[in-house]
């Protein structure tokens, strides 16, 4: 997990480099074909981006937006993509506790998860066959893995070929596939187990050689008391004086600098610049930015370290992280509030996320 970590960190740094040059390229040239190498080019680094996402979501670093999700509608909602992935030839039978229970986890990914169980189930069952999506609640207790408390299970299964004992030790890991090259990365089921684990449960499979296979997946139910927690960027035009707010960025790598600060500065920005933790409190000292742009993961004192540093001096500091490897804790007892804007990002949402790290303090 943590080697899986450390290389899709580096590669989501690089994309976030070419996603960000391509974009910049995309809006500002004339030339149609030109214009139109560049959008396929950002499209395909794109698709890049989601799988280094998956990777972190496995190894544990990715920073989730884990919130009460309900998991029946949710369910309820792919149904026509659903359709859409296992064709005709698969019957589905969706049975959904109807007594909703909130679990806490990220929505978004969950049903990247269940996307990626239907895809395994329809490549098990090349004849056709049955997928089964359940929901149930569950009391746990005893379990080794799991804390005692309420759960709600996920279960998805097929009637298809089946794992050998083999394949069934280790389905679960980064990269294993048994599909030939093309067809699959063997990284859907280590996302699984990444999405569950994270939200505080884990995955479980079921299987046997031409009996078909199923997966189990728990997840601990809310807590009543926590809320809704909103990190999307306010709507509408930007306003004068955001506009024309001053921004300092702090990230160490000189490329994504590069291209934070060219884009904030194209959109209007003032913009200062630090290569490393210490700089960059010193211009904090100097400039009383409005809004830190900070990076996690920096040699020296770590982002933590200088978002503790600013808060130290001024407790209502707005500061965005940007990072695509991070560790969701640190960040918090660093800067409880602070947004996380996740590598690699394109220019608009980087302007959506100052805004909105701005919009926090008004
Ligand atoms: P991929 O689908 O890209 O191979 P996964 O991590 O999703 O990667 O699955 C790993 C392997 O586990 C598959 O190659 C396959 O051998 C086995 N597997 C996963 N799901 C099923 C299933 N529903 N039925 C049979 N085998 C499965
Ligand atoms: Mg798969």
């Amino acid at each position: 997990g943590q080697l899986t970590g450390g290389i899709a960190h580096d590669f989501n740094n690089l994309l976030t480099v070419v996603v960000g040059g391509l974009d910049l390229i995309a809006k500002r040239e004339s030339d149609p074909k030109l214009k139109m190498y560049a959008q396929n080019a950002l499209e395909a680094a794109e698709r890049g981006a989601r799988l280094t996402a998956q990777l972190l979501a496995f190894s544990r670093v990715q920073r989730l937006e884990v919130r009460p999700t309900y998991v029946a509608p949710l369910i309820a909602n792919m149904r026509p993509l659903l359709r859409n992935v296992l064709g005709p030839g698969i019957e589905k039978q969706i049975e959904l506790d109807e007594d909703l229970v909130p679990v806490l986890a990220d929505p978004t990914q969950l049903e990247l998860a269940v996307l990626n169980l239907a895809i395994n189930a329809r490549d098990a069952m090349p004849e056709g066959g049955v997928l089964a999506i359940r929901t149930r609640k569950l009391a746990v207790s005893g379990d080794p893995e799991l804390h005692d408390g309420d759960y709600v299970e996920l279960c998805i299964s097929d009637t298809g070929t089946g794992m050998t004992p083999e394949v069934l030790e280790r389905a679960f890991d980064p990269f294993f596939t048994t599909k030939e090259v093309g067809k699959g990365t063997g990284l859907g089921l280590s996302m699984v187990y990444g999405v569950a684990r994270q939200s505080g449960g884990t995955a479980r499979i079921e299987s046997r050689v031409g009996e078909g296979t199923t997966v189990h997946l728990y997840f601990p139910r809310a807590p009543e008391e926590s809320g809704e927690a909103d990190t999307s960027a306010p709507e509408g035009p930007v306003v004068e004086r955001e506009a024309a707010a001053s921004v300092l960025v702090i990230d160490d790598d000189p490329i994504v600098r590069d291209f934070i600060v060219s884009s904030l500065e194209e959109r209007g920005y003032r913009v200062r610049e630090a290569e490393d933790g210490a700089a960059g409190l010193a211009g904090f000292r100097e400039q009383a930015p409005d809004v830190v742009v900070l990076d996690f993961l920096m040699p020296g004192m770590s982002g933590a370290e200088v978002a503790k540093a600013i808060r130290h001096e001024r407790p209502d500091q707005p500061i965005l992280f940007v990072s695509g490897y991070s560790e969701t804790e640190a960040i918090q007892r660093a800067a409880p509030d602070a947004p996380l804007l996740a590598k690699p990002f394109r220019a608009d949402a980087l302007d959506a996320a100052v805004r909105g790290a701005l919009a926090r303090v008004n």
